[in-house]
C-alpha cells in the first residue's frame, strides 16, 4: 500500500493543476451514510425517489417525511481527518481546489477555499417564486411545526433547499468544474461509486486519474493509481508523503 502512496505523491507533485472530486465516502467518516454502501440511505429507502425535485413538488408530504431527513441530519457534523489532510494539501499548493458532490458543508469547514458544490447545500434555501434566499432553519422550522410545503414569508411562494435534487437542473458550478478538470493534469476522486450522472464524466475529462475508494468503481480501468481504502487514512498518508517525502 505503502508504494501505492508513494506513486500518488508523486502524480500530485508532477502534475500542473490538480482537482479532487469527492462524493458520500468522504464523509462516512464524520458518521453520515453514503447512499450505496450496505449501511448506506438505500438500505432504508431509494435516495433517487425520496430527493426527488417531481416528488418535492408534486407529494411534498412524502419528500418531507423522507428526503428532508437526509437534509436535516446533515448541518450539525464536523470534518474528518479527511477533509482536514484536503484542506492542508491546498494551503501547501498540492491540490488546486475541490468537486465535490456532498452537500454536507465539511470541506469548507475544514478550511478548503476552492470547493464547487456540483450538488448544491443544506446551508440554505430559496423561494421557488421570487427567489428570496434564507437560512435553512427557516425551512426547518416551518416544516417542523406542521407548514408541508414551507411557504416564503416575502410572497407566500414555495420555498425549497439549495440541494440539487434528483431531476434539478445541475448549477453553473459544474461547468466551472469540467472547466476546471479539463484545463489540469490530474483528478482525484474520493469516497464516489461514481454512479450518480453527470458527475461522473468528470474522470472521462482528466489527463490523469487516481481512485481512493473503499470498494471497485467504473473508472478503477483507466486510472493511473487505484487505492482500495479508507479516505481519512488514505489522503493523511498521502499528505504525509507529499510533505515529508517518501517512506519505502
Ligand atoms: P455513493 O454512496 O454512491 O458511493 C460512496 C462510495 O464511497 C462507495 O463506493 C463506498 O464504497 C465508498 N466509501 C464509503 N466509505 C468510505 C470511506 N471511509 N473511504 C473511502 N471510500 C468510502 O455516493 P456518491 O458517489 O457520492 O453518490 C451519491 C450522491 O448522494 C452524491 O450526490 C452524494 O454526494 C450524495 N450524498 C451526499 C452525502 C453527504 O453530503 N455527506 C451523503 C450521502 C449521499
Amino acid at each position: 500500500n505503502q508504494s501505492l502512496i508513494n506513486q500518488a505523491a508523486e502524480l500530485i507533485k508532477t502534475s500542473r493543476g490538480v482537482y479532487v472530486l469527492t462524493g458520500a465516502g468522504m464523509s462516512t467518516e464524520s458518521g453520515i451514510p453514503d447512499f450505496r454502501s450496505d449501511s448506506g440511505y438505500y438500505a432504508k429507502f431509494d435516495p433517487v425517489q425520496a430527493l426527488n425535485v417531481d416528488v418535492m413538488l408534486g407529494n411534498p408530504k412524502r419528500f418531507y417525511a423522507e428526503g428532508y431527513e437526509i437534509l436535516k441530519d446533515l448541518n450539525n457534523r464536523e470534518p474528518n481527518d479527511g477533509h482536514r489532510a484536503l484542506a492542508d494539501m491546498e494551503r501547501q499548493g498540492f491540490i488546486q481546489g475541490i468537486i465535490t458532490q456532498n452537500i454536507d458543508n465539511l470541506h469548507a469547514k475544514a478550511g478548503s477555499r476552492t470547493i464547487f458544490e456540483v450538488h448544491g447545500e443544506t446551508r440554505g434555501v430559496h423561494c421557488l417564486a421570487c427567489g428570496v434566499e434564507a437560512p435553512f432553519k427557516v425551512l426547518a422550522e416551518k416544516v417542523d411545526s406542521g407548514e408541508i410545503p414551507p411557504r416564503c414569508d416575502v410572497c407566500g411562494g414555495v420555498l425549497r433547499s439549495n440541494v440539487v435534487m434528483f431531476g434539478d437542473a445541475m448549477p453553473d458550478t459544474f461547468a466551472q468544474a469540467v472547466e476546471a478538470v479539463t484545463h489540469s493534469e490530474l483528478l482525484i476522486v474520493v469516497g464516489s461509486s461514481l454512479s450518480v450522472s453527470p458527475v461522473n464524466f468528470l474522470p472521462r475529462y482528466a489527463k490523469h486519474l487516481i481512485i481512493i475508494n473503499k470498494t471497485p468503481t467504473p473508472a478503477d480501468r483507466f486510472s493511473d493509481v487505484v487505492i482500495h481504502d479508507g479516505a481519512g487514512e488514505t489522503l493523511c498518508a498521502v499528505y504525509r508523503a507529499l510533505s515529508e517525502g517518501y517512506h519505502d
